[in-house]
């Protein structure tokens, strides 16, 4: 019998996963940059803290998550999303209580019981950061600023960044109630009759050619931002464009999860189809109270890994995209009472912090050779009877071909210099 993953389970081998190894550390380079710190926290959580968090209105709590009972009967969820488990877990370590705004990052998986697709996965990888504590616009400036120097530092172009705000408990259910009257006179299928309900703004993201038709003269949020909220919003907008940040307003944008007031975003990739988003943030200033905390206003975003790796693939195509093991020498052991001189070699040059690798098991030159270039080393070490008599070791440069015997005594030392001139 064998066995397969789950299905919708996302995973990455070599060489690929490099990228996405590459992608979470380019996003963590930029949060360490700004003064966020790593925190590493529950990949489950108590059921009920998802739904008064996200919002029991929301499709990842009615539809999507991986609930179940533990042996000590217990409800507990894979986690859907990080963000309220991350101000759980800043409020019950009391880092709330220090200064302020509490400012930490933290990646991993998340879980969702979606349909399967390119882009869209039950088991995928999340770049999660949130600052928590402050209203100040500069520090949802400062969160966009932070995703768009890593989107950058990967090489991602074909970006778009689009802005709006969602208001406040005083404008937001003025907007809403005026957006459901608006609704309510379309022709639309009882489901999302139920939406109109529920959860509105949703109704806004729906991507059917006949319903967004009808949408072409719905209300728009920005129209009804109470004067703080707009007031907030165009410090925000003028900050970016200090930034140098360029941002497209998106009176339409919502977001999934219910938690989200005032400033909106999310970042678009241009070659990625119908899963175009590669990250997406925003305000959560209820949540902490939600959850049962003090007033806490914070701000975040979660960007996609496996969505990145998607997008840095169709931006460079797949070849070039993975950058491989980065292996730099190469160690040829020909016969057998060779392999232990080169492992000591490969062990000596590791210690150096030079990566290598080397042959295994009992190989004729050429097949030894073409393990040596498929490793992308630089210089293959040769060590054969003759080397281990003489007591030598046979460089080749693998760029050139060009071959040098070098005292053993020697060898890391000269590797080490070749490898930094
Ligand atoms: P959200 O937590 O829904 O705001 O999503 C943040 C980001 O996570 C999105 O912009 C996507 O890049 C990514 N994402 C969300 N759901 C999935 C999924 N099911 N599979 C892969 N990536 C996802």
């Amino acid at each position: 019998m064998s066995f397969q993953a789950p299905k919708g389970v996302s995973e990455y081998v070599p060489p690929r996963s490099a990228t996405l190894e590459a992608a979470r550390e380019a996003f963590a380079g930029s949060a360490r940059l700004a003064c966020y710190g790593y925190l590493e926290t529950a990949v489950f959580e108590d059921t009920a803290l998802f739904v008064r968090g996200v919002g029991e209105s929301s499709d990842v709590v009615r539809k999507e998550m991986y609930s179940f009972e533990d042996r000590g009967g217990r409800e507990l969820t894979l986690r859907p999303e990080f963000t309220a488990g991350v101000v759980r877990s800043v409020l019950e370590h009391n880092l709330h209580k220090g200064a302020l705004p509490v400012k930490v990052w933290t990646a991993g998986p998340a879980f969702r019981y979606e349909r399967p697709q390119s882009g869209r996965y039950r088991q995928f990888y999340q770049f999660d950061l949130e600052a928590i504590g402050t209203e100040d616009p500069a520090v949802d400036a400062e969160t966009i600023a932070v995703a768009w120097d890593a989107y950058a530092a990967l090489g991602i172009t074909r970006l778009t960044l689009l802005l709006n705000s969602l208001g406040d408990k005083v404008c937001r259910p003025v907007y809403r109630e005026a957006l459901q009257k608006f609704l309510r006179a379309l022709d639309l299928d009882a489901e999302t009759r139920e939406r109109i309900e529920l959860n509105p703004l949703r109704v806004l993201d729906d991507k059917r050619p006949q319903v967004r038709a009808q949408l072409a003269n719905a209300p728009v949020m920005t129209d009804y931002l109470c004067e703080a909220c707009a007031a907030h919003h165009e410090v925000v907008r003028g900050l970016l464009t200090g930034l140098g940040i360029p941002f497209t307003d998106a009176p339409r944008l919502v977001r999934g999860l219910d938690y989200y007031n005032r400033t909106t975003y999310e970042f678009d990739h241009a070659l990625l189809g119908a899963q175009s988003g590669v990250g997406g943030g925003g305000r959560y200033d209820g949540l902490s109270e939600d959850i049962g905390g003090p007033p806490l206003p914070g701000i975040g975003f979660a960007v996609g890994l496996d969505r990145i790796v998607l997008a840095i693939e169709s931006e460079r195509g797949a070849a070039a995209a993975h950058p491989g093991t980065g292996c730099q020498v190469f160690g040829v052991p020909l016969g057998e009472r060779t392999h232990r001189d080169v492992l000591t070699l490969v062990t000596a040059l590791r210690r150096a912090g030079v990566r290598a690798d080397m042959a295994f098991g009992t190989r004729a030159l050429k097949g030894a050779m073409r393990a040596a270039d498929h490793s992308g080393a630089r210089y293959a070490a040769l060590i054969g009877e003759a080397e281990r008599s003489h007591g030598t070791v046979r460089m080749k440069d693998l760029e050139n071909g060009e071959q040098r015997d070098v005292p053993a005594s020697e060898a890391t030392a000269w590797l080490i210099e070749r490898l930094s001139s």
